[in-house]
């Protein structure tokens, strides 16, 4: 069969299906409340399944975020266990999230054999508290050598255990921490717990100053916006490039892409209904609180917004939100796309990071309130998050950074790679006043007087938003908006956490010693407020962050522009980061070192292998496919117009085949032994090499025939469904 075949008898049948594969999980209940959490091992079936005394127990630990009493190991895993055979469950892993960047699991079976063809079911206590995965093949950039190449897992209690299942059965999920025997973190969890516990004490210390006896406990809440693309499984299958990378690393520009603005918030299709039903369905059954769904700006491309929790508990479930995004776009034969930029010259996705910080009794640190005195508090905080985004705008950077969010931050698209601050007008007019110490207002503000003033009314709704922002205050939260649809909400959550804490560490020194001093509260906090701002205003911009304008405002007040990952990956274990997180305890020397090494292998080895897939589909696809219509070309031609058009054919014809030489030379170039110039190499060589063999294939997807054409276009892939 000719590609052209291929191509139109998947169109076809795609036409005719189009409601594709019924799927075999159809939710058949409309009552997603009674069915909250059912599948989550939580404190209602601890308390149902648990002594009084072991419930009481766990739920300390769970509180005081220790480490299982061993005491009590042997009961929770009993009860565990019988709850999730009840399930279904037949294996039990030990689920972690290794520096990959996605998940990790290796299931075990409960059925152990006791004699010949006899057998039972039984998971320990140990089982329960720690697991040794063979785990030499996770990257750990030095921290093991390999002849010492255990690490383990084990349970973080705060985070309940639940019940995965799959077409044909479930596994009971234990979420645990990958530690090394020496005690470095191997993985994404640790980090950010150290991080949640270093913004915890620093917040506890303000909260004591501004007079509050009731908190205990202070934690970050994260609610994470994730963008997607669902594209039909029978095409992504034509495209092996969305296979193995993630991405089209060719198509041309389709004739309507998202220019009319026809598809945000668009109804929604049909078939992608049926997909998201089931995901929320899913979803509610782990206790994850799903709140909207919407078509995004792209076709094709959507989001999903989740209630905010407690940043841990919201990691988890985020990245389990990816793993059902993924399944269930299957069982609806959609192939989901997690990627930054699986489409060029469209808009890319996100995930929008919105972080606050939260008591346990409920008050959010980052909510105005309505008194001068909550006021007074709200300020202090976000003066904390101001300096510490400008002073650490790098390393929030660093956060996101990765081979394929480049395509977005460093490629005018939301949002620029530079880091700012959008408060909204109103509250920049009240720091900008505070900052001045007068009124020089447009909007003809009172001076702001702590501990007197309240604030004027914060607007919370989206159409005040200025969309083209990194870091945007958004009423009562603020939304890290660089950080992209494929990666951990933890890295950048536990950077954030980092230097927020520092910021109030420092601020919470200088009104310790004001107060020692025996100056009046308000008028310290008022001098501390006011000086601190003036330092780190130039950070705030309310303008259009796309601009050319901005960027060269942006270099005027010292903000940096950092473009690539290649230049980001050197602040990981720069002098600056090693000492801000060790002295928060969140990664040691070695463990920066190591997240160096790792990051700068993990971009390489994307680059490399977005190369070679480069390489083998335009060598064995598009060239065989264009050499194909040359032949019937240099046959038709008789016409001096058509011999013209059978010339330009032949000068891409041999652009192609020299650009795939060169590509093919760059590759076997990439240096090797020092991680860092592999990645600067990669950066300023491969990936160059990669975009001139793109236009061209792009510029002859253009001119051949398209019956000859091997992948599915840009037009069949977003609009076929
Ligand atoms: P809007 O509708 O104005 O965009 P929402 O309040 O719906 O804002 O919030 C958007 C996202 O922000 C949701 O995922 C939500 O859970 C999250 N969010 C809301 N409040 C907080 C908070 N205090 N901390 C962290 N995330 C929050
Ligand atoms: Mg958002």
């Amino acid at each position: 069969m000719t590609q052209n075949n291929v191509r139109r008898k998947t169109l076809v049948a795609i036409a005719a299906d189009p409601n594709s594969a019924a799927s075999p999980f159809a939710s058949k209940t409309a009552d997603l409340k009674s069915l909250f959490g059912n599948h989550c091992f939580n404190e209602a079936v601890q308390r149902e399944r648990l002594p009084e005394k072991v419930f009481e127990s766990l739920q300390e630990t769970i509180r005081s975020s220790k480490q299982l009493d061993s005491n009590i190991a042997e009961t929770v895993a009993k009860a565990m266990h019988d709850w999730a055979t009840e399930h279904g469950a037949t294996h039990f892993t030990h689920w972690f999230q290794p520096m990959t960047g996605s998940t990790a699991e290796k299931h075990d079976c409960f059925v152990i054999p006791t004699g010949i063809g006899q057998a039972i079911a039984k998971f320990s206590g140990s089982e329960l508290i720690r697991g040794e995965p063979d785990a030499s093949s996770f990257p750990s950039g030095g921290l093991r050598a390999t002849f010492e190449a255990r690490g383990y897992t084990a349970w973080d209690p705060s985070s309940p255990a639940f019940i995965f299942r799959h077409k044909n059965g479930s596994t009971l999920v234990i979420p645990t921490y990958f530690v090394s025997w020496t005690g470095e973190a191997l993985d994404m969890r640790t980090p950010l717990l150290r991080s949640m516990a270093a913004l915890e004490q620093q917040s506890l210390r303000v909260l004591k100053l501004f007079g509050n006896k009731t908190a205990k406990r202070v934690y970050p809440t994260v609610g994470a916006e994730q963008e997607y693309f669902l594209i039909d499984r029978r095409l992504a299958a034509l495209r092996p490039d969305l296979l193995v990378t993630g991405r089209t690393l060719f198509g041309a520009k389709p004739p309507k892409g998202q220019e009319l603005e026809d598809n945000y918030f668009g109804s929604i299709p049909e078939r992608v209904l049926g997909f998201m039903t089931e995901l929320e369905y899913e979803l509610v059954l782990l206790g994850i609180p799903v709140r909207t769904r919407h078509n995004e700006v792209a076709p094709a491309q959507f989001e999903v917004a989740p209630f905010f929790e407690a940043a841990n508990l919201a990691t988890d479930h985020q990245m389990l939100l990816m793993q059902l995004l993924r399944n269930v776009a299957t069982r609806h034969g959609f192939h989901c796309l997690l990627h930054e930029k699986p489409f060029a010259g469209i808009n890319g996705s996100g995930k929008h990071n919105n972080w606050s910080i939260m008591t346990d009794d409920n008050e959010n640190l980052l909510d105005p309130g309505d008194t001068p005195h909550e006021n007074a508090q709200f300020l202090f905080f976000t003066t904390a998050v101001l300096r510490a985004v400008h002073k650490h705008g790098d390393l929030l950077r660093m956060s996101v950074s990765g081979a394929n969010n480049d395509h977005r931050l460093g490629a005018n698209e939301a949002p620029p790679a530079i880091m700012s601050i959008f408060l909204g007008s109103a509250l920049e007019e009240v720091f900008r006043q505070l900052a001045s110490g007068t009124a020089a207002s447009s909007q003809k503000m009172a001076p702001i007087e702590i501990g007197v003033s309240t604030l004027p009314p914060l607007k919370r709704h989206s159409e005040d938003r200025n969309r083209t922002s990194p870091f945007a205050f958004t009423g009562n939260k603020f939304e890290f908006r660089a950080v992209g649809s494929s990666q951990n909400v933890a890295q950048s959550t536990t950077v954030l956490n980092t230097i927020v804490a520092e910021s109030l560490d420092i601020l919470a020194t200088e009104l310790e010693n004001a107060l020692n001093a025996k100056k009046e509260f308000n008028s310290a906090v008022q001098e501390i407020v006011s000086k601190t701002i003036q330092e780190h205003q130039a950070v705030l911009f309310n303008g259009n962050c796309y601009s050319e304008e901005w960027k060269k405002e942006a270099e005027k007040r010292g903000l940096l522009n950092l473009v690539t990952t290649a230049e980001c990956l050197p602040l990981i274990n720069g002098k600056k980061a090693t000492e801000l997180f060790g002295k928060y305890k969140i990664f040691s020397k070695t463990e920066v070192d190591s997240r160096h090494e790792i990051y700068a292998e993990n971009y390489v080895k994307t680059i490399h292998i977005e190369a070679n897939t480069a390489i083998e589909v335009a060598g064995t696809m598009i060239l065989p496919a264009v050499l194909n219509y040359k032949t019937v070309l240099a046959q038709a031609a008789t016409t001096k117009l058509q011999k013209e058009l059978l010339q330009e054919l032949d000068t891409h014809i041999d652009a192609l085949i020299e650009q795939l030489r060169q590509l093919k030379k760059t590759v076997t170039d990439i240096p090797e032994g020092n991680a860092q110039k592999s990645a600067e190499y990669c950066c300023n060589t491969v990936i160059p090499a990669m975009q001139v063999l793109r236009e061209t294939v792009d510029s002859l997807e253009e001119s051949v025939d398209d019956g000859l054409w091997p992948l599915p276009t840009y037009t069949e892939l977003l609009f076929s469904r």
